[in-house]
Formats: structure tokens, sequence, C-alpha cells
């Protein structure tokens, strides 16, 4: 078990570049490590935002990809929580300290040394960390979650991020019954966030652009939908809701969503827009309102999704691509032209 392992990759050599194969190696285990054959990676708009060098300090060349199931290959030997052959995700985050009061509080996406994430990122011996767009990735234990016997491997891979995005802000804001819950954009965060938001027991509305996902909002358990580009949505729904989840990886105006919450409602910001918003404060101070934002979702908590997916039916509605078709798929994300997520067969890398 001391030998690295050779993987073949989907790398992307310099910013907006097209991807190609190529084979890195993932390190020897050490005891803690798993290693896992990688069966479906989904593609998420952060791969995209990353990938093109949008948010800036992008690591090339880049092998992105944070939404990975597969099944362990081998274990270290100190490893008790996994076994060769146990289906398994990996997320966003690859290490953390373990020891800071947010590490312990199962928040390890705000720990105070600095997460590990995924890829596009330095682990703490300095090394690239490279995504799963890749046969094989080697992970702490720490970082490793179940995926539960209900789920199929394909479909559990976006909840791994796209999941856990919207479920732990919907938590921690009290998205449950009695509460009028506003889902903007209707991708692949928003379309789990509507499933889960419905679960959870909230009345659900979709804000998306336009009439075109309407069927399917309500297939996923929306209680209400309206279309952003007609300005009599903003008039209607003035003064409606508890908490509204911003999903969309563009810049919108946010006075005028601010204008949609009830008095001491919150607009709660995941997606992550290369430049900054701007408002007016008298959107808050009005109406006691409040602007926050949310990061993806500790170790603790995206075990609870899957495990809360599973028992509710929850799944991300998926197209499986080869992996000869990542770069269109880019485009056609780009276009929002995905319902709702893509997700890659590994096994033609
Ligand atoms: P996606 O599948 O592309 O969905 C984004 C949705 O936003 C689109 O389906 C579209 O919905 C809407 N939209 C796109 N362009 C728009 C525009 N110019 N104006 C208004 N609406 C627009 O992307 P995703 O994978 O769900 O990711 C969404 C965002 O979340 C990205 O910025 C991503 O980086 C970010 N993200 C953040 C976290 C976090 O931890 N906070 C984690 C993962 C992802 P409609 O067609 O319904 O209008
Ligand atoms: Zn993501």
């Amino acid at each position: 078990m001391c030998n690295n392992h050779p993987t073949r990759v989907l790398s992307a050599p310099h910013a907006k570049a097209a991807f190609e194969r190529t084979t890195i190696e993932r390190r020897a285990l050490r005891p803690h490590d798993i290693l896992i054959d990688i069966k479906y990676s989904g593609i998420c708009h952060s791969d995209i935002h990353s990938a093109f060098d949008e948010w800036g300090g992008g690591i090339f060349p880049m092998v992105p990809g944070h939404e990975i199931a597969g099944v362990v290959e081998a274990v270290g030997e100190k490893v008790t929580k996994f076994a060769v052959g146990d289906r398994v995700g990996v997320g966003c985050f690859v290490d953390s300290c373990g020891e800071c009061e947010y590490c312990l509080n199962g928040d390890e996406q705000y720990c105070t040394k600095g997460v590990v994430q995924t890829y596009n990122n330095l682990d703490y011996e300095g090394n690239p960390t490279y995504g799963g767009y890749s046969q094989k990735i080697v992970v702490t234990e720490r970082f490793v979650v179940r995926i539960p016997d209900q789920l199929e491997l394909d479909a559990a891979s976006p909840l791994l991020c796209a999941g856990i995005t919207t479920y732990s802000p919907l938590k921690h804001w009290n998205a449950g019954p009695g509460k009028k819950v506003a889902i903007v954009g209707m991708g692949g965060l928003g379309h789990l966030a509507v499933q889960f938001a419905h679960a959870l027991g909230a009345e659900v509305t979709v804000l998306s652009r336009s009439m075109n996902k309407k069927d399917e909002a309500l297939e996923f358990g929306a209680d209400h939908y309206f279309a952003t580009g007609n300005p009599d949505t903003f008039t209607e729904l003035a003064g409606r809701f508890d908490l509204i989840l911003n999903t969309v990886s563009a810049n919108l105006d946010v006075d005028a969503y601010l204008s949609l919450l009830r008095i001491d409602g919150t607009l709660v910001n995941v997606g992550a827009p290369a430049n900054p918003d701007s408002y007016s404060v008298f959107s808050l101070i009005t109406g006691r309102r409040s602007i926050a934002g949310s990061l993806v979702g500790g170790i603790p908590q995206t075990q609870e999704m899957l495990d809360f997916a599973a028992e509710h039916g929850i799944a991300p509605k998926i197209e499986v691509i080869p992996a000869n078709q990542v770069d269109e798929a880019y485009e056609r994300v780009l276009q929002s032209d995905v319902r709702y997520r893509f997700v890659i067969d590994i096994s033609t890398l």
C-alpha cells in the first residue's frame, strides 16, 4: 500500500482551455486514507467559474470536480469507518485542521486554518489538489461520507455539493412549516433546494427567469412559480417571504429581491457571481431585513442530508455524459441548457 496510484484525469491546462486527458499520481495511502474508485462526478457551476478563472487565483493545470461518487478500493491501516466495496462520496473539501471550534462543531468549511478544497487549492503540505474528473482519488476518512443504498451512485453525486449547499442554509434559517421560502434560479442547486424546502415542510415559491420550468418545479414540490422576467411578479409578491435562497450564478437586482421579504426576512446568497452585488441600505433598514451567505455545509450535515434525501426520495434530475463531452456541457450550463445537472460517467475517461 506504499505505492502512488496513477490516475487518468480531465485537466484544463490553463483558464478557459479545452479539457485534456492526462495522468496524475494520487498519494500512497496514509493510515487514515481511503482510495476511491470514482464512478460519477457532477458538473457544478463552480467548476466553470474556477476553470475559467472568473474568481481569480486559479491553479493550473486544474482538475475540477467536487461532486464525487464511487466505491472504496483500498483503505489505510487505521481506517475504521469504511471498508473495501463501500459506496461513498466526497464533496467540496478534503481536509481541515480538525481542532478549531468550527471543525469541532462539524462546520469544517469555516475552519480557521483554512479548509482544503477538493481542487484548485493547496493541501497543508503545499501540493495542489485535483478533483473528481478523475478515475481515483485519495481522501482522509474524515472527509468521506456514506451513500445510502436507496440512492443511485450517479444521482447521488450532485448531492455532494448542490445538495448540501442548499440543505444547509434551509436548515440554518429554519425553513419548515409556516415559513414562506423562495428559491431564486432553478438550476443544479435550485432544483434540489425546491425538493429539500418542500420536504422540510415550507411553502415553496420558485422565482425563475421565464415560465419554461414551471411544470418541473411543481413536480419537484413547489407550491407557486413566478417568472422574474415579468415585472408584475415583484409587485404581486412584495413583502411575501421569510427566506429567499439565491442560487443564481450571475448578478441580480438585489433591492428588487429584498423588497419581496417580510419584516425580519433574510436573503441568503449561495450563488457566487464573479462581480460584486450592490444594494441600498434602505432596503434593509425599512424592514429590519438581512443579507447573508452560506458556504456548502459540514461533513456531519452532509451525511445527514444524504440520509434525509434517501428517506424522502429526493434526487437530482441528471443527464449522464461521457468524458469527451465536458467542454460542450460547460457551454450548455452557461446557456442554462441543462435539466438539471450534468454528471460525468467516469468509466468513459
Ligand atoms: P446552474 O445550474 O447554472 O444554475 C444557475 C441558475 O441561475 C440557472 O439555471 C438560472 O435559473 C439562473 N441564472 C443563470 N444566469 C442568470 C442570469 N444572468 N440572471 C438571472 N438568473 C440567471 O448553476 P449551479 O451549479 O446551480 O450553481 C449556482 C451558483 O451557485 C454558481 O454561482 C455556483 O458557483 C454557486 N455555488 C455556490 C456554493 C456555495 O457554497 N455557496 C456551492 C455550489 C455552487 P433560471 O433558468 O431558473 O432563471
Ligand atoms: Zn459545487
